[in-house]
């Protein structure tokens, strides 16, 4: 019996319905991804017609998953709404806090150890509110959510930008940032831009050395690292049903790293089969009750270049197994051209380590094929020549393929079998290289291979691959072997060539699991306290921001003149600020110190108006803060763009900064400042950007008349006792003015909820 299967069932009898109204207002025929999302408007029935790449459109997800690095800031800011449950399932995974050092067991019980302050905090509140909690070694994010959760014709967003992996059960899962899980569990409808769409047909059949992961490598050379933004990708064609579920979700996992919104296959057979195995036939058997409206309609797939904005084909029987890298995923290579791209860019050929598994490969036939692969190093008496390490992507698989044996292979031949977690895939490894500044290669199944993403190291070359090639590679130690030409010499000095992977889709036997690792929420979670020190230095409540004071916002200081980009992460820097994203005071010291001073050219430092000396920004401003002064950030073009980072707008909140006034927005920097209670302001003529002086004290006109479409009014009170004043604009709409004026956006939903 499957999770929520209530709420499914509750999508279903609905999604009909919602079609046919989306096919009238369009006015054509529909494709998948245009179908799940006009049935998930917040609104409800499809009344109009939407813009691909142009209109904003308010959704209802069906449910939110967030790894335990991002929900914590997500889970704090949820506290606020009052709520006393989650408005849709929602569902904790505790993956990214595992450094992979020695092999699964002492690797955990470090982690448990290191993290245990996080992982109460996160297993009580979720607890609290009705939250899955999925404990840490439990598995990764998307593996335990394709395996739990994900269901075909479903919208979810995860707060990890390898969300998308759900596509290959059909679902549209979107990767966001923290503020907007919290929303949606809040219960607020959650903003995105209707998105364009790439048809990707797939005809022919994999063989061979071929397999899904060489799918999404081909798509990523052809579409680049940026081809995919603002597009859902998706697939489609004979080809495309004969892969496995499973193989599918590896495609939508690594459409993340074209840019894309997201990727989606429609539902099929192989998608029952895979419901079926993990215990899911309910959900089988209601979508085959809705069949017709979980793929596009046929005059789609009739003709594609009519209905999506892009079609690429490929032809899988042609497809080569690809190697990526490095530096980049989209550096794509056939893998008969790349030994010779090894030696004419001069990349290091011996191969220090392969890693297979992560939650883009790690599926039980993705470990078979790696393993009959494996089993031949065994059976033909070869050495395997790099370090070996296996990380599976959730308890269900990995004690499925212990069971069967394949776990025992991997071990055979040298490998290290790390914790069900992220590990290196997130650069939690303490990896043993006899020289950190050695350059060497590793080669890794998962799928982001930029600078020092595995390993902190500049030097390490990272390559992208399937699993089956990493495990090839690794036995051969060299990138320079091709195993489709190239034979080894075995320890008795016989020249042997690997024969072709043989997978397994799903197990025989089934999947088998004695401990899967998950925490049922409290039924009524009304007594349960949430666990937080009050010295913790990771963790720390949040309270709520003032409501406005009801006047006009006079003598603020400016705290900053910004010069030029600045994104969230000149706000909000991350790095080794990232440990204390649940802990707002803390992480408000990286406040705006990338920034540039507009006035010296220079970052972290601004003159504090009230001493005359410069000093740092975070400093400043908790000077002005406790001065009890408010202050404003000025700043250029596009400010606030990047990933979206909640604590870019949570940070000048909580220090008393009380309006962003900037040439223009990066839109969702935008809407994160309205909701926390700030006013993000632009200047109506961009010109007066050059008036503002470093030792203004500024006043904000017109806020007891704030209405839609309004200006406001900016009031420079010079040092030297002149006085100017110009118009600014604002996009409050009525619901965002009462965001600002309740001080936030939650502060507003718990009001209502104590009406
Ligand atoms: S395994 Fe890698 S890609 Fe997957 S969720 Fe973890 S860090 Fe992200």
């Amino acid at each position: 019996m499957a999770f929520d299967f209530d709420m499914i069932q509750r999508v279903y009898d609905g999604f009909g319905e919602r079609v046919e109204a989306a096919r009238q207002v369009v006015g054509r025929p529909l494709t998948l991804s245009e179908k799940i999302l006009y049935a998930h408007l917040s609104a409800g029935i499809p009344q109009k017609a939407y813009n691909r790449g142009k209109d904003y459109v308010d959704f209802a997800p069906d449910r939110v998953a967030m790894q335990d690095a991002t929900a914590q800031m997500a889970l704090l800011q949820f506290m606020q709404a009052g709520r006393p449950q989650v408005a849709v399932p929602s569902t904790v995974h505790c993956d990214h806090l595992i450094q992979a050092e020695v092999g699964a067991a002492k690797d955990l019980e470090n982690a448990n150890n290191k993290n245990r302050e996080v992982y109460d905090f996160l297993a009580s509140i979720s607890n609290k509110y009705g939250i899955g909690f999925w404990k840490p070694g439990a598995g990764i994010i998307h593996q335990v959510v394709l395996e739990n959760y994900a269901f075909p014709g479903g919208l979810m967003i995860g707060t990890d930008s390898h969300t998308p992996n759900a596509g290959g059960l059909g679902m549209i899962a979107i990767g966001v940032g923290g503020a907007d899980a919290c929303d949606v569990m809040a219960g607020l409808p959650w903003e995105l831009k209707m998105p364009k769409l790439i048809g990707v047909k797939l005809t022919g059949k994999l063989s061979g050395w071929a397999s899904a992961k060489d799918v999404i490598l081909r798509v990523a050379g052809i579409l680049t690292v940026k081809g995919g933004t603002g597009c859902i990708v998706e697939y489609f064609g004979e080809g495309a049903d004969s892969l496995s579920a499973t193989g599918k979700a590896t495609i939508c996992n690594m459409g993340a790293e074209i840019g894309a919104t997201t990727s989606i296959f429609a539902y099929d057979d192989k998608m029952a089969d895979y419901l079926r195995s993990t215990e899911r036939a309910d959900i089988a058997e209601a979508a085959n009750a809705v069949r017709q409206y979980l793929r596009s309609d046929d005059e789609v797939y009739a003709d594609p270049t009519t209905y999506y904005d892009q079609v690429i084909e490929i032809n899988l029987s042609d497809l080569e197994p690809h190697i990526n890298g490095p530096y980049t995923p989209d550096l794509a290579w056939p893998l008969s051209k790349f030994a010779q791209a090894v030696k004419e860019n001069g990349w290091p050929e011996k191969l220090d380590v392969g890693l297979i598994g992560s939650c883009t490969n790690s599926s039980y036939e993705d470990l078979t094929r790696a393993a009959s692969v494996a089993q031949q190093a065994i059976t033909k008496n070869l050495k395997t020549h790099s370090e070996y390490t296996v990380t599976p992507g959730s308890e269900l698989v990995r004690y499925t393929t212990e069971r069967d044996g394949l776990l025992d292979t991997f071990e055979q031949i040298g490998g290290v079998v790390l914790a069900n977690a992220c590990g290196p895939c997130i650069g939690q490894w303490a990896r043993h290289i006899d020289d950190p500044n050695r350059k060497n290669s590793i080669i890794t199944s998962f799928n982001r291979n930029f600078a020092k993403r595995n390993d902190g190291l500049a030097n390490t070359h990272s390559f992208v691959a399937s699993p089956e090639l990493v495990t090839a590679m690794a036995i051969a130690g060299s990138l320079t072997f091709n195993p489709m030409t190239d034979k080894l010499t075995n320890e008795a000095g016989e020249e042997v060539m690997l024969d072709e992977p043989q997978g397994i889709e799903l197990p025989v036997s089934g999947f088998a699991v004695e401990d899967a690792g998950y925490q049922a929420p409290a039924e009524d979670g009304s007594g349960v306290q949430v666990v937080v020190s009050p010295t913790s230095d990771r963790l720390q409540l949040l309270e709520s921001f003032k409501a406005w004071e009801g006047t006009d916002l006079n003598g603020l200081k400016v705290l900053i003149k910004a010069k030029g980009k600045c994104t969230t992460d000149h706000i909000s820097m991350a790095g080794p600020w990232l440990k204390y994203r649940g802990h707002l005071d803390n992480i408000s010291n990286n406040m705006l110190i990338g920034a540039v001073n507009y006035f010296n050219e220079k970052t972290n430092t601004v003159k504090n108006q009230l001493t005359g000396e410069y000093g740092e920004v975070p400093a400043v401003q908790r000077a002005y803060k406790a001065a009890g002064i408010g202050s404003i950030v000025v700043g250029d073009e596009n400010y606030g763009e990047g990933s979206s980072r909640e604590h870019a707008a949570m940070e000048p909140r909580f220090l008393g900064v009380r309006a962003i006034l900037v040439k223009s927005f990066a839109r969702i920097h935008e809407t994160n400042l309205k909701k926390q209670g700030m006013l993000a302001l632009t200047f109506a003529d961009p010109d007066d950007y050059e008036d503002i002086r470093e030792d203004d004290t500024i006043d904000i006109l017109g806020l007891t008349n704030f209405t839609p479409n309004g200006q406001l009014t900016i009031r420079l009170n010079h040092a030297d006792g002149t006085t100017q004043e110009f118009q600014v604009n604002h996009t409050y709409n009525e619901t965002q003015i009462e965001w600002f004026k309740a001080g936030s956006a939650l502060n507003l939903i718990k009001q209502k909820q104590n009406v």
